[in-house]
């Protein structure tokens, strides 16, 4: 369900002096909201208080001032910070800080739910509400960053949280224009990645409209094990997924692919399927990050010991590839990957003074 109006947030820098232009207002006012937009933090035209009184009073008749409010956050022993957040229709998402040291990378979702049921996965239990708008995904940005110490800033943002992006391609294309437009949040486009199961037919589709960064999910190296763990494989299996991969202009050692790869104790952890997986990558610029799988409630998985992980890991570096077994972080919060289902959290650890 949409909101009555549109949130000046739907629409990136580039977009919103395309539509202020078609108004009849200025490139230059264009400018000045998105500097509210984005580099002031600042949704609600109402406030915008160096706009004139007309113009701002019509902005705040015609526009949403807000589109998530945080509803609570908890903070990990490890500094993840996890906020659920409220659509306008009371729709539950959440959203994911990581601070480290050089970085701090936020974690958004693209969709409520998501209709891939990938077995490991808890959003995956929840099948589709809907889809995320821009704005709803753009906020996430503004919203997490307010939860933040005022020292840090948020630095890299993975579209990794629930949902499939590219089942939802023109929202989080027109998201990522606002990521990297200058007059947005100004980033670069490598300090942004897109995560995808495999939506083959679009991935040249959103490589063709923005430079980010790509990650696949792939969890097996045959297709009859990745049909059983993730299911779009069966509409797209492998051949085809590395069919389109292997076509992504300006793939290269610069632009690898990243490859994400959960470790399911005794599913896919042996050295036999680490070979697999080498022979699959073969050819293919790519850079794999290992993820002992991250347990919730009914899932029947378990992370495979550390030795295991670290056998598996070591049969790919060996073979020349670029490896990195991640640590979880925020499992004590359930923020960490795959974890994601929007369970109830009483107890606010971080209450928002900076919500409503
Ligand atoms: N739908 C997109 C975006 C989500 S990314 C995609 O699948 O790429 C979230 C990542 O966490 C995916 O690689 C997903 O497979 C992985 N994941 C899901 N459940 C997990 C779990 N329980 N433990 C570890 N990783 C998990």
């Amino acid at each position: 369900m949409k909101p009555a109006r549109p949130n000046l947030r739907d629409f990136s820098p580039a977009t919103l002096r395309a539509r202020f232009k078609s108004e009849g207002i200025s490139l230059f006012r264009a400018d000045q909201v998105a500097q509210w937009l984005y580099a002031r933090g600042e949704g609600d035209p109402a406030r915008m208080t160096d706009l004139p009184a007309e113009l701002r009073e019509r902005l705040a008749r015609e526009y949403e001032p807000r589109a998530l409010r945080v509803r609570d956050s908890q903070r990990s022993v490890d500094g993840t910070i996890k906020a659920a957040l409220l659509t306008h229709d009371e729709r539950v998402i959440e959203a994911v800080l990581i601070p480290e040291e050089e970085r701090t990378t936020l974690c958004v979702s693209t969709q409520v739910g998501c209709p891939l049921a990938c077995s490991f996965c808890a959003t995956g239990t929840l099948g589709l509400e809907r889809n995320l708008g821009v704005a709803e995904i753009v906020e996430q940005v503004v919203r997490m960053g307010e939860l933040l110490p005022g020292d840090r800033r948020i630095t890299n943002i993975v579209f990794m949280g629930m949902g499939e992006p590219l089942l939802n391609l023109a929202s989080v294309v027109e998201a990522v224009r606002t990521l990297l437009h200058p007059k947005g949040f100004a980033m670069a486009p490598r300090r942004v990645t897109v995560s995808t199961a495999g939506v083959v037919p679009r991935i040249a589709d959103l490589l063709a409209q923005v430079p980010v960064n790509l990650a696949v999910s792939l969890h097996a190296a045959t297709d009859a094990l990745r049909d059983e763990l993730v299911p779009i494989n069966k509409k797209f299996p492998l051949a085809e997924l590395f069919g389109a991969l292997r076509a992504i202009p300006r793939l290269g050692r610069r632009h690898p692919i990243f490859f994400e790869y959960t470790l399911l104790a005794g599913v896919n952890d042996s050295s036999e399927d680490a070979r697999r997986l080498v022979d699959l990558l073969r050819g293919t610029p790519a850079k794999v990050n290992l993820i002992p799988v991250n347990p919730h409630p009914g899932s029947p998985y378990r992370a495979p010991a550390p030795e295991v992980a670290e056998r598996f890991m070591a049969v790919l570096a060996n073979a020349g590839l670029t490896v990195t077994l991640r640590r979880s972080r925020g499992a004590d919060i359930d923020a960490a990957c795959g974890q994601l289902a929007a369970r109830p959290a009483p107890r606010p650890a971080v209450s928002s003074a900076l919500s409503g």
